[in-house]
């Protein structure tokens, strides 16, 4: 062996070396959290907000505000599979606009990137969620799949032109990230169809600009049931673990959609997860979330762990007040924020 392809050889063993030294780096730093330090987070976050009553139902869809407000229930799902509760983990209720992050699943796994970028659009729109302004201004285009008219748009582009064949295949995707059946909540359900005249006429405007292609009246209606499905909060951080874990759900161990998906949902869910405090949220935990006006929240610490909060009063801008806090506390104790590398020996947080 001459001496040029020896140096290469040993050239080429140092990056190895040092590919395999920054894999481990990087393995360990999204490497889940252990059990005791979850149990104090979430323990410490449930008694420091169990007594906050702050904000309120919801009460545009009528039954929402007929929900206890008392409830408060925290479900964690490490990339490991191990699943932690606290609170009213246990208690049902309508997931709301958190459907969106999997409807959008869905249609990804579907259709793919570009069609979702073409047809509704990725980018926030700065305006209230079911605002009509947004999209008169662009006439039906850039808009976001979590904002009405854009999620209504992504409904309608689930492949089936009938309901059966729409509302079959998103119960489904919601079932597979839960890894259990899941069932509509019908009083939501009906008292959101009889007072959701705003989201027809969504549904028609962005009907009317193109996006929707399917009859407006009928994909108003599975978006309508999607909100309505019933979940609660270790439902969905097994869901939020999904995200986390590469499209594997950690507890039954199925692929439910590819994982060349879940960087474009996590985009989404950080720049329009929680309305127009997305930013906020951003800035002070890190984490792509979603909330929904029943009062659920969920968060994605890619590699690490799924986590949600339930409890049904919301601020202002329409987010569940505790499950914020407890969600901010509890990822914040887990370092969970994607975007806090620390060198290894720093790992602990200064502040
Ligand atoms: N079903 C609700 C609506 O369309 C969902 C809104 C939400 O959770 N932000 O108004």
């Amino acid at each position: 062996m001459n001496t040029i392809s020896r140096s290469n050889q040993r050239w080429g063993r140092g990056v190895l070396t040092a590919v395999l030294f920054v894999a481990a780096v990087v393995q360990a730093a999204a490497a889940p959290p252990s059990k005791a330090n979850v149990e104090k987070a979430m323990n410490a976050a449930y008694g420091k907000y169990r007594d906050l009553h702050e904000g309120k139902n919801a009460d545009y869809i009528p039954a929402l505000a007929e929900v206890d407000s008392n409830l408060f229930g925290i479900g964690l799902v490490t990339t490991d599979g191990k699943v932690y509760t606290k609170g009213d983990s246990e208690a049902l209720f309508s997931i709301q606009s958190i459907s969106k992050v999997f409807t959008l699943a869905l249609v990804l796994k579907e259709a793919g990137p570009e069609a979702v970028q073409q047809n509704v659009g990725v980018d926030a729109t700065g305006e209230v969620f079911n605002s009509i302004t947004a999209i008169e201004r662009y006439k039906g285009a850039q808009e976001n799949p979590f904002v009405n008219p854009g999620a209504i748009a992504t409904t309608g582009m689930v492949q089936g032109h009938e309901d059966a064949d729409k509302w079959g295949k998103i119960l489904q995707i919601h079932n597979d990230f839960a890894g259990r059946e899941l069932v509509v909540n019908e009083p939501v359900y009906k008292s959101e169809a009889a007072t959701n005249q705003r989201n027809q006429a969504i549904a028609w405007l962005m009907s009317a600009y193109g996006r929707i292609k399917d009859d407006p009246k009928m994909v108003t209606d599975v978006y309508t049931r999607q909100c309505a499905i019933n979940v609660n909060a270790k439902d969905l951080a097994v869901m939020a673990a999904t995200l986390a874990n590469g499209g594997i759900n950690p507890v039954t161990k199925k692929q439910v959609i590819p994982a060349d998906d879940i960087p474009k949902i996590l985009a989404i869910m950080a720049t329009a997860g929680l309305y127009d405090d997305s930013g906020i949220w951003l800035y002070n935990v890190g984490l792509p979330a979603k909330s929904g006006v029943g009062g659920g929240i969920i968060a994605v610490s890619p590699g690490k762990f799924g986590i949600a909060a339930f409890s049904p009063p919301l601020d202002a801008a329409g987010n569940s007040v505790r499950a914020q806090r407890a969600i901010q506390d509890i990822s914040n104790a887990l370092d969970g924020n994607p975007y806090a590398v620390r060198p290894a020996d720093k790992r602990v947080s200064t502040r």
